[in-house]
Order: structure tokens, then C-alpha cells, then sequence
């Protein structure tokens, strides 16, 4: 069958007798014109593959199949969907659908090439996962991915925001990120108690190596642990005035006001 002829995302869900579980994040997109919308904003693939971490029922699922992904790898931990999932493969072999944890599961085992990410994630383990594919061994050539708004507002904060902090750091040392839609929590099945945001990611192709990276965290990590307090004494442990002098950045500023270059520059010094 193909995408366009299937039942509706709600008979097909009423038809499983499956309802959303809070445990695993379940808030569903149900709308097959919000769902194109993301994937045009996430492509063009041309061919390329495509992982959709938490399918669900499949609305994402759907709209990626109409694209021009050139394989769409399918990653859901709740095996009540996978019945359903398998009714949207057409036997051509351009669909995989994998039971397990994205936190858990190696996604280089899965794919081959240039791999986009495309998901509406679960709320509970959005920013691990966020993290796991730009410090991790493998990274996507690019990130279509949906967030709590206020998440989304931390990933692309700018020095001096309120949201500025760690993830921003992390994030935008390692990709360009933007916000790219916004959607109201009505757009959900069941509607969570929050906006939501897309965020479209792509990684750098200077991404610092794996142990600048992990300088990086303990740095950001203890300069907005205390994110008041001036340099000179939030980075007392790790070397304080004497750290921020050698990488270039003021002692008496706090956290908030340096940019991500700062950081980096006080992550080599480390
Ligand atoms: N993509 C669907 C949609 O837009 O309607 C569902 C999105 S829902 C917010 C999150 C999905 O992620 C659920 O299907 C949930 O079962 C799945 N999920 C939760 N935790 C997961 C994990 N650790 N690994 C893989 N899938 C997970």
C-alpha cells in the first residue's frame, strides 16, 4: 500500500487499540500536512538514509516515506507499535524497523553513508540523545528534530540569554542550529503541557575531537554550576584566573557572557 492510500493515523491507532503511554513520551502527531511540512524542512535527502527515532504510529514514518529518502530506519522502543509500523513497508526494502532504545542502540551498525536524523523525540530523553549524535562516534550529516520549546530556546541561545548554558555551548560548538517551526502543544495527541519547537541541526565539519569535547563538558559544567559567580572562582578547580588568562578570556566574567570560542579556548587549556 502506499503512504497515501493507508487508513488515517487515528483509525489506525483506534484499529490496534492502542493508546499513548506517558512512560515512553507518547505525544503524537496525527496531522499528515504538519508532518510533510517537517520533512520538507528536514530535505532534500537525495537518496540518502534517514533514522526516525520513536515512529509511533507513524506520521513522521509517513511523510518520509513520500520523500526522497533513500531508506527510512525506523528506532522504537515501545514494541506495541511495530505490528502497526510493518503495515507501512511495501516489501521494496527501503524501510527498517528496529525494536530498541536510540539512547542504547549503535547507529552506524544500521546505516551507511551520509544518515539525516529526522524525529519527533520523546521529551525524557530528547538532550541525551541530542548529545549522543554530536559528541558521539557517529554524527548524522544533518538534525530535524522536535523539543519541548524551551529546550529548542536552549540549543540555539546566544551569550547572554537566559537560556544561554551548557547545551547552547555543546550544541553550537559542534553544529549550526535554528529553529525552523513552531508548534502549539494542540498540535499533539495528547497535547503535552508545552510548546514545541524544531530545531534543525548540521554538524560542523571542524567539530572539535572527542577529548576537546569532553574538556568542553567538564569546563561548561562547572563555569554554569555556579553561573553567577565569576570565572576566576566557579573554574577554581580546574585552574581558575590562571586558566582564563592563558586561553584569552576575561576572570571576571560570568559564565552567561562567554561565547562558545571562549569556551573552547579555556576546554584546550585544560
Ligand atoms: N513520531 C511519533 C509522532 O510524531 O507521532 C511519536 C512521537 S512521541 C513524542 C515519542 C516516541 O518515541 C514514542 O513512539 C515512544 O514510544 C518513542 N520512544 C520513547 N523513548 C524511546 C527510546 N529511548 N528509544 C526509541 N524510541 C523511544
Amino acid at each position: 500500500m502506499s503512504p497515501t492510500d493507508l487508513p488515517s493515523l487515528r483509525a489506525t491507532l483506534d484499529a490496534h487499540g492502542l493508546m499513548a503511554k506517558k512512560s515512553f513520551g507518547q505525544h503524537f502527531l496525527l496531522d499528515l500536512n504538519v508532518t510533510r511540512k517537517i520533512v520538507r524542512l528536514a530535505g532534500p535527502f537525495e537518496g540518502r538514509a534517514v533514522i526516525e527515532v520513536g515512529p509511533g504510529p507513524g506520521g513522521l514514518t509517513r511523510a518520509l516515506l513520500e520523500s526522497d529518502a533513500g531508506r527510512v530506519v525506523l528506532v522504537e522502543k515501545d514494541a506495541r507499535f511495530i505490528p502497526l509500523l510493518s503495515e507501512l513497508d511495501d516489501g521494496a526494502g527501503r524501510l527498517a524497523i528496529i525494536e530498541g532504545d536510540a539512547l542504547k542502540v549503535r547507529e552506524a551498525d544500521l546505516v551507511e553513508g551520509p544518515t539525516h536524523l529526522v524525529s519527533n523525540l520523546p521529551y525524557n530523553v530528547g538532550t541525551p540523545l541530542l548529545i549522543k549524535w554530536l559528541t558521539g562516534p557517529w554524527t548524522p550529516c544533518a538534525l530535524t528534530l522536535m523539543f519541548q520549546k524551551e529546550v529548542a530556546e536552549r540549543i540555539v541561545a546566544a551569550p547572554g540569554d537566559d537560556d544561554y548554558g551548557r547545551l547552547a555551548v555543546i550544541a553550537q560548538a559542534t553544529a549550526e542550529a535554528r529553529i525552523v517551526m513552531h508548534l502549539p502543544a494542540a498540535a499533539f495527541t495528547p497535547p503535552p503541557k508545552v510548546a514545541s519547537a524544531v530545531v534543525h541541526l548540521v554538524p560542523r565539519a571542524d567539530r572539535p575531537p572527542a577529548d576537546l569535547l569532553k574538556r568542553l563538558e567538564r569546563v561548561t559544567a562547572a563555569a554554569f554550576g555556579q553561573r553567577r559567580k565569576m570565572l576566576r572562582s566557579s573554574l577554581k578547580a580546574l585552574g581558575g584566573a590562571g586558566l582564563c588568562e592563558r586561553a584569552g578570556v576575561d576572570p571576571d566574567a560570568r559564565a552567561e557572557t562567554v561565547d562558545v570560542a571562549g569556551f573552547l579556548r579555556l576546554a584546550q587549556e585544560v
